[in-house]
């Protein structure tokens, strides 16, 4: 104790005493919906829960290896710090993206070397700088002045990494709002660092996060030549470059991760060609490329509204009919209810009084469904059980079955389970009618999730349950 109110917290303690959780092995290619149905068929609380694929990961890791080999990927720990998948990818080989002591302390408490983690906020707490100097984690970012005097006073050792600014106009969160030395400002951010005698070993960036461009990686390689040549006018003698994060999670999207990587050989291969860099090393910090796609989600419906219509005559027997929660919804100035209520005047066939309906299922925007705010998510319903359709869980072999039952279904939106009417999952789609006590599934939602959760009103988060789709592999 350094004195004053609190404690120094500053150290970190030896290991980590995690144990894994069970994980099941299934076959690769098993269903995940029918795993979901099982357990939800199973649950006498209908809690949230989730199924974890550790194998989906390890698989991740697989396609990466094999089209970026000049890369090492440094999992971005932020985007979800699950332990269990923490130590697959440590085992794996990857390295980490930590943001923050916490996420430092993680990650060395499984034993991965110092040398295998990039702090990389490019503004960072001198509490956090401290801890890293510390525990000899030495590879950090940095965009601005202001922060190598920082880094000369608590860190001079620090093997420094300029972040600089590319494009991130084709993403759908720019990070270069926040983050990035304008190239303009790399001349004399550079002789600064020079002057104070800084170690500055690299340049890194981010295209921004779910980029739908692969141009946008190639574009940003060629702004990391400019300031290598820079920087060995100054007299730096650069070795490490760093790609960022950006890698799209699912194949969901229209820019492929394959697309991307093919772009990106090309251009390494261009400004950074192998036989002339021997001594490069190339990493990037992917964060939802490896866990989007290894998490589903599980939610009940726990409370339903029916809205009717007016009739063509104009009648309704509804004291919720969709013109009074219109009005209600723009006089208390809400967006998301006044978007539900406009959704159900506009799709309902109030030609022949169908109604439109409202379900209130027990995972939120507070929860896992965070991501609709922070990460821009759109997310996608599934039916996973429904006593009104009999049981129908909508695997992967009866898709066509579930599109044509959505098409036919009725209009809706979805709700999260708090008291805040910003709590909206979904303002408009169709599914068949569903009764409380039916289930729904998410797929892909595995990043930027359960990392930012929190159990708001008191909503307790998921449960997670995880299984191996690669148990011919000893994975962990
Ligand atoms: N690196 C940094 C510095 C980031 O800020 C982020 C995300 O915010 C990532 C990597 C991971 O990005 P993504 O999940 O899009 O790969």
């Amino acid at each position: 104790m350094k004195g004053g109110l609190f404690a120094d917290t500053t150290t970190t303690t030896a290991t980590d005493n995690f144990e894994l959780p069970p994980i099941t092995p299934i076959a690769s290619g098993t269903s995940i919906p029918k795993l979901l149905r099982a357990h939800a068929a199973d649950s006498e609380d209908h809690e949230p829960f989730y199924i974890i694929d550790v194998g989906q990961v390890a698989r991740k890791y697989d396609q990466w290896v094999a089209a970026l080999p000049r890369v090492d990927p440094f999992y971005a720990v932020k985007c979800n710090g699950d332990k269990t998948i923490l130590k697959l990818l440590a085992k794996l080989g990857t390295g980490f993206d930590c943001a923050s002591k916490a996420e430092m302390d993680t990650v060395l408490k499984m034993g991965v070397p110092a040398d295998r983690i990039i702090y990389a906020h490019p503004c960072k707490m001198a509490s956090h700088v401290k801890f890293a100097s510390q525990n000899n984690v030495r590879m950090m970012t940095f965009d601005n002045e202001h922060e190598l005097h920082k880094m000369k006073e608590l860190y001079p050792n620090a093997r420094l990494v300029l972040r600089v600014l590319t494009d991130n106009s084709r993403s759908i969160c720019n990070l270069g709002l926040k983050f990035g030395a304008a190239l303009a400002r790399v001349p004399h951010m550079l002789q600064l660092a020079k002057d104070l005698e800084l170690d500055v070993v690299g340049v890194s960036y981010h295209v921004g996060s779910g980029c739908f461009d692969a141009q946008a990686f190639a574009d940003a390689v060629a702004v990391a030549k400019t300031v290598f040549n820079i920087g060995a006018e100054l007299g730096f003698k650069f070795n490490l470059l760093d790609l960022g994060g950006g890698f799209p999670g699912s194949d969901n999207v229209n820019v492929k991760f394959d697309d991307i990587a093919s772009v990106l050989r090309v251009a390494l291969d261009k400004h950074f060609p192998a036989a002339e860099n021997k001594d490069l090393h190339i990493i990037a910090e992917p964060g939802r490329y490896f866990v989007s796609a290894s998490h589903t989600l599980a939610v009940s419906v726990v409370a339903k509204r029916t809205i009717v219509l007016p009739t063509t005559n104009g009648e309704t027997n509804d004291a919720n009919s969709a013109a009074n929660q219109a009005a209600m919804a723009s006089a208390s100035a809400c967006p998301a209810a006044a978007a539900a209520a406009a959704m159900a005047a506009a799709q309902g066939r109030a030609a022949d009084g169908a109604p439109t309906f409202m379900y209130y299922v027990n995972d939120g925007v507070y929860g896992s469904f965070n991501c609709i705010l922070f990460d821009h998510a759109v997310v996608a319903p599934r039916v996973l059980v429904s006593g009104n359709l009999g049981v129908v869980a909508m695997d992967s072999d009866s898709e066509s079955d579930s599109e044509e039952r959505a098409e036919s279904g009725f209009a809706c939106s979805i709700w999260g389970p708090t008291c805040d009417s910003m709590d909206c999952i979904t303002k408009t789609g169709r599914l068949p009618e569903l009764a409380i006590g039916d289930w729904l599934y998410f797929e892909d939602m595995g990043a930027y999730t359960v990392a930012a959760s929190s159990t708001f009103n008191g909503f307790p988060k998921p449960k997670l349950m995880y299984v191996n789709s690669e148990s011919h592999r000893n994975l962990l």
